[in-house]
């Protein structure tokens, strides 16, 4: 089935900015997509061939909107998955399956996989509703300190909350969730893995992933990790099992903490592209976005190798700052050596909002990391 100047067509259910930069490929290699996302103004409107408004957690919607499209992916987890499965049945390509994103879609569940799989992964329970978790605390199955997850809707931090006493535990809401050991990390790793249907399978370099400390959100992506190889080549190695037990299609993105024994845990896995993984626009010979789109083809796989090393900072809306979006100080880090900003289209910003990323590219990452602060620094996102 090709996808080159024919009529064929690429469903994406989601259209925000990483459905956007999926675009940039179909636009390079003249494939149709159909994109659906809830707001109108979705940064994916412009490069796609045909959009539409609805909701892609209705049913309905996603069953309609997939039966005209010879392949489906999604850039966002939160899909109606009773649609995806429906399609399936009735020969559409879904990809990433929908099995996998079942598994995926609740914290628990996914979980559950990796023990069963023997992956490595912070030790947990799974409990159906607040009360439950109030009861093994009494009962002195669980104790503080633990990570309390949403089982359920989980998204950039929202969903996780360290819990240290009993003052916290009564804001927790009631929600189906897990309780985690804290894990003491010293570092925040990520592999992006991607597998074709035929069985083709490569890995991005192992990445290392800053984190703002409130906001909970990726500040900075250093590409790749400046850790021991045998750490990174760990790291790697734990990804492609994931991805193998998922027999997994597309990309996979494996979030990992590093422990200070030098232990490997897998956090969580996103079946999509990835914001670790922005960098490799710049820094790749095969950027994260066409190979998900090669890997769903079922098309030759790239190479993921560098090209250059990078380091990605994401633009989030100042805080205090809420309404028509304007990029402060844009000039400046125009004039900086190696600086391309990637700014989504979004056009009102929120505190914390993701409107963009800019990547940093040198020979040498610490000199891209200096860059990058400076970068972080400059350029402002205000109303
Ligand atoms: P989300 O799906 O919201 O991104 P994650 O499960 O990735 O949630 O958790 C968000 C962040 O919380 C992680 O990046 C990490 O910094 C911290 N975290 C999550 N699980 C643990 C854990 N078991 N131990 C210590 N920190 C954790």
């Amino acid at each position: 089935m090709s996808f080159f100047s024919t009529h064929k067509t690429l469903g994406i259910l989601g259209g925000g900015q990483l459905g956007k930069m999926l675009l940039y490929t179909t636009r390079k290699w003249d494939i149709k997509t159909h994109v659906l996302d809830p707001s109108d103004d979705a940064p994916c409107k412009l490069a796609c061939d045909y959009f539409e408004v609805g909701d892609f957690k209705d049913f309905q919607t996603v069953y309609d909107f997939g039966k005209k499209v010879d392949v489906l992916t999604f850039e966002i987890e939160h899909v109606n998955l009773d649609a995806l499965k429906q399609l399936e049945k009735e020969g559409i390509n879904v990809y990433p399956s929908a099995s996998t994103l079942e598994t995926i879609q609740n914290k628990s569940t996914q979980k559950d996989f990796y023990v069963g799989h023997k992956i490595p992964t912070a030790k947990h329970q799974n409990f159906e509703n607040i009360d439950q978790l109030k009861n093994a605390i009494e009962k002195k199955a669980l104790s503080f300190p633990f990570v309390w997850k949403s089982a359920l809707l989980g998204y950039d931090g929202n969903g996780v909350s360290v819990v240290k006493n009993h003052e916290k535990l009564a804001q927790l809401p009631k929600v189906a969730c897990l309780a985690e050991e804290l894990v003491p990390f010293t570092h925040e790793l990520a592999v992006i893995i991607c597998r074709n249907p035929s069985g083709e399978v490569i890995a991005y370099p192992t990445v290392e992933m800053e984190f703002h400390p409130e906001a909970n959100q990726v500040e900075y992506v250093l590409c790749p990790s400046r850790l021991d190889k045998t750490i990174t080549e760990k790291a790697k190695n734990i990804a492609l099992q994931v991805s193998e037990s998922f027999e997994h299609v597309g990309l996979l993105a494996v979030e990992l903490f590093l422990t200070p024994k030098g232990d490997i845990l897998v956090n969580e896995v996103a079946p999509r592209p990835h914001n670790s993984g922005h960098v490799t626009i710049e820094t790749s010979y095969t950027d994260q976005f066409e190979q998900h789109i090669r890997a769903i083809l079922d098309l030759p796989l790239g190479n993921a190798e560098n090209k250059v090393s990078g380091v990605m900072v994401n633009l989030v809306g100042a805080e205090k700052h809420n309404g028509a979006v304007y990029y402060q100080h844009m000039n400046t880090i125009l004039e900086m050596s190696g600086v391309t900003p990637h700014i989504y289209g979004k056009k009102e910003t929120r505190p914390f909002r993701k409107m963009g990323h800019v990547t940093i590219i040198n020979k040498d990452l610490e000199t891209a990391r200096k860059i990058a602060e400076d970068v972080k620094k400059t350029i402002q996102v205000i109303s």
